[in-house]
């Protein structure tokens, strides 16, 4: 469990959804436009949040910025800062990508336009991303949402997965806000999400054990390989090693053979 500090949004910032706006169906991925990230702006981001909506300079009628967002992070932090109903029995809506209604947010500190490989801004972000990237694999697993990045269609047509701000703006032009931005890692951040929800299954991780061990081994190497031409569907892991056994009348030592059976096993 990815560990996070619960601080709420001022009352200005969140409102009860309701009756007549659905469940949220996308996590919302957004940038706080402040400095680049730091181990501290999570806290100033969220010291705003906490705080009253506050009055936009030189706007007639006044308008208010009153964003608010579910979760922020920074390079070490996540603060919670509206209620997800799975921990806080409710979907509060937060204000931060109108029609608001339909995301649960997570804002990460910095600028949507920075190099996120950190290779010419000097920042570096993967700290940053990491914990996102926990954070997302989290929340979609608590919610049963899918590791799909939505497009303005999918979202408009109420389909369930992960997308930028941007998206949002594109699907229903409330807002012309872009962030994360072009820059934003997608395809290895929701490979990353995708790995820590779907860790390897026992025998998945058995064979790659089995795998790594003949590697330098031709002759075992050349066995394995008819395993698996012939079609790996045992029930136990033990028949790899019969399998093993059988093919190739044991050209392995009897310490190599010993650790195919530790690892088969294990
Ligand atoms: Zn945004």
């Amino acid at each position: 469990m990815l560990s996070y500090r619960t601080r709420w949004a001022h009352t200005d910032r969140h409102r009860v959804r309701s009756s007549s706006e659905g469940p949220p169906h996308a996590l919302v991925i957004h940038t706080s436009e402040q400095a680049f990230p730091t181990a501290t702006n999570g806290e100033t981001l969220a010291d705003v949040i906490a705080g009253p909506k506050i009055a936009i300079p030189n706007t007639n009628p006044v308008r208010y910025n009153q964003a608010s967002y579910h979760w922020c992070v920074d390079l070490d932090t996540v603060n919670h800062m509206v209620a997800v109903t799975d921990i806080d029995g409710r979907d509060d809506i937060a204000y931060h990508a109108p029609p608001n209604w339909h995301g649960e947010s997570i804002c990460l500190t910095g600028r949507a336009g920075r190099d996120w490989t950190g290779v010419t801004d000097g920042t570096n972000d993967i700290p940053q991303l990491i914990l996102a990237a926990q954070l997302v694999a989290q929340r979609l697993q608590a919610r049963g949402w899918p590791v799909v990045k939505l497009s303005p269609a999918d979202l408009v047509a109420g389909k369930q997965g992960v997308c930028g701000h941007v998206d949002i703006s594109n699907a229903w032009h409330a807002t012309d806000h872009t962030d994360p931005g072009v820059g934003f890692p997608w395809d290895w951040f929701l490979t990353s999400v995708a790995k820590l929800m779907h860790p390897p299954t026992q025998e998945e991780d058995s064979m790659k054990k089995l795998r790594a061990f003949v590697r330098d081994k031709p002759a075992l190497g050349e066995a394995f390989v008819q395993i698996e031409m012939k079609g790996y569907d045992s029930t136990s892991q033990r028949d790899v090693v019969g399998d093993f056994h059988d093919v190739v009348d044991f050209p392995c030592t009897e310490a190599e053979y010993n650790a195919l059976k530790r690892a088969a096993s294990s």
